[in-house]
């Protein structure tokens, strides 16, 4: 019995659990919904993020939100024209529960299929605290593609963040531009976060490291991710709605974020490398 409760205290401090009490209070406010280009859709809340590619064949969907979110999901696909009822694939960005925990509830409703990087497939599958548990129907690895209807995206395996943060790009057509897209799994090292000896992921600084060689790769005119905050969702919205049509075409503010993301990652890892042991504040 004291085990249990020493477990279940251990598990309260987890650093995913610390992270979704501290709560963005964007994460479930409203955002309305909007088409960025071609026939990719935002439908995410005011920092949560959720994009649809729509496609002749059915709906993708990457990352759900929780379940307090989805009425806002389905709101938002029906303000720009979409059917809840299309969603046919159901993608993740990385296995934290604001962003992929209505999977279930999703996949119960429209029968679509869950795509998940392997290293996050365990999480996603697992029961735990604000964590329904679902089966994982395709197990992806990096470069796998999903393709629907002629549209094809591709799965950039970015650990750190998560040990299966997945980075999506796909081709966009917009005014007979074809136009590369990158929606970012996640970059940023968290509050609770151990960069040296970490038992529970041995591999996380490589990881990261790895996760910025690659993004630095990666061709980009619209840059997107699993936080509205990382790509300034609010103030691009704000100059589309203003008339700006190329608001979201922001190549060097995608590079810019991966390298100011870089340099944090490797301020934090040198300080805990000279005090190991001590977690990301
Ligand atoms: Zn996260």
């Amino acid at each position: 019995m004291l085990r249990r409760t020493l477990r279940t205290f251990a598990a309260l401090l987890s650093p995913v659990l610390l992270n979704a009490q501290a709560q963005n209070p964007d994460w479930h406010k409203a955002f309305p919904a909007f088409r960025i280009a071609g026939n990719l859709y935002y439908v995410g809340t005011a920092d949560l993020a959720i994009f649809v590619i729509h496609t002749l064949q059915g709906d993708i969907l990457i990352n759900t939100n929780s379940p307090e979110d989805a009425p806002a999901l389905k709101k938002s696909m029906q303000q720009v024209g979409l059917k809840y009822s299309d969603i046919t694939y159901l993608l993740t960005s990385h296995a934290h529960s604001e962003h992929d925990s209505a999977l279930r509830e999703i996949k119960k409703e429209t029968g679509a299929t869950v795509m998940v990087m392997q290293d996050d497939a365990s999480d996603v599958e697992s029961i735990a605290p604000g964590r329904p548990g679902i089966h994982v129907d395709r197990v992806l690895r990096d470069g796998y593609t999903v393709e629907l209807a002629g549209v094809k995206l591709i799965a950039h395996h970015t650990p750190g963040h998560t040990k299966g943060c997945t980075t999506w790009t796909l081709r966009v057509l917009e005014n007979n531009t074809v136009m590369n897209v990158v929606i970012v799994g996640g970059a940023t090292v968290e509050a609770g976060t151990l960069l040296v000896n970490n038992k529970r992921y041995p591999t996380i600084a490589p990881d990261y490291l790895k996760t910025f060689s690659i993004l630095k790769t990666l061709p980009c005119d619209i840059f997107l991710g699993a936080h509205g905050e990382y790509f300034g969702l609010k103030d691009k919205y704000a100059r589309l709605k203003a008339g700006n049509a190329n608001a979201f075409v922001d190549p060097n503010g995608f590079k810019t974020w991966v390298a100011t993301k870089e340099q944090e990652f490797l301020t934090e890892w040198d300080r805990q490398k000279k005090s190991p042991g001590s977690p990301k504040k």
